[in-house]
């Protein structure tokens, strides 16, 4: 199914879709499940746009490739262009929109390319690889270090996370990015997963939540 961003309630948003830029071992625990050192400096990673998914009405997952893992995250819309080093300001005012999200990895192919040193696009840059749901409005959080995400697996809870436990928080975060990367409107930031990921399987019906923001109903094909 192709893939438009849009709200919550169904209003398109035009822009259009460009990179994923995603985050990896922001949650100090999640780095301790998967036996990673927590980086010295945000560990950045960009998934194209080609890759992404929408949530609603089900995904696919590759069923020849090993392990694919969930990672439940937080993403983030850029409604304005960035660059450089942006103040805080700059930054809240650039962002259109946060949704629960799911960075889909190949975990066996990505431990191979780890254990070589090599870049992880094949892992993390699949067809199908981002999985995002509708937007709510920049405008609707306060609290950018207050965000819950969950992530339910056939009725169990596996992932609960909140951004009060990001290494890297939402905002600062986003100023780092602009240091190396410009965004685009239509740019995603994917600020990485909590403790608890885990393989899919087809046929899993997932719950995915922005807590007390977005909720959503969706399933492994
Ligand atoms: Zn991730």
């Amino acid at each position: 199914m192709s893939y438009q961003h849009q709200y919550i309630d169904g209003t398109r948003i035009h822009f259009p879709l460009g990179k994923v830029v995603c985050i990896g071992r922001n949650y100090a625990e999640h780095a301790k499940e998967l036996d990673n050192p927590v980086p010295s400096e945000p560990l950045l990673f960009i998934k194209p746009g080609s890759c992404v998914v929408p949530l609603e009405g089900g995904f696919s997952i590759p069923v020849d490739r090993g392990a694919v893992h969930y990672e439940a995250e937080i993403a983030v819309l850029i409604g304005k262009p960035l660059s450089r080093t942006p103040n805080q300001e700059e930054v809240l005012d650039a962002i259109s929109g946060f949704a629960p999200a799911l960075d889909l990895t190949l975990r066996d192919v990505q431990a191979r390319l780890k254990e070589k040193g090599y870049p992880w696009e094949v892992a993390k840059a699949f067809d199908g690889a981002c999985v995002l749901a509708p937007f709510v409005p920049g405008s609707a959080i306060e609290d950018l270090t207050d965000i819950g995400i969950r992530l339910s697996i056939n009725g169990e809870v596996r992932q609960d996370g909140n951004s009060r436990d990001m290494l890297n928080p939402i905002l600062p975060m986003i100023q780092h990015i602009c240091g190396h990367f410009s965004l685009q409107p239509g740019d995603v930031l994917l600020t990485g997963t909590p403790v608890g990921v885990g393989p899919l399987s087809q046929g899993d019906e997932l719950v995915l939540e922005l807590v007390g923001h977005s909720r959503f109903v969706s399933r492994v094909l």
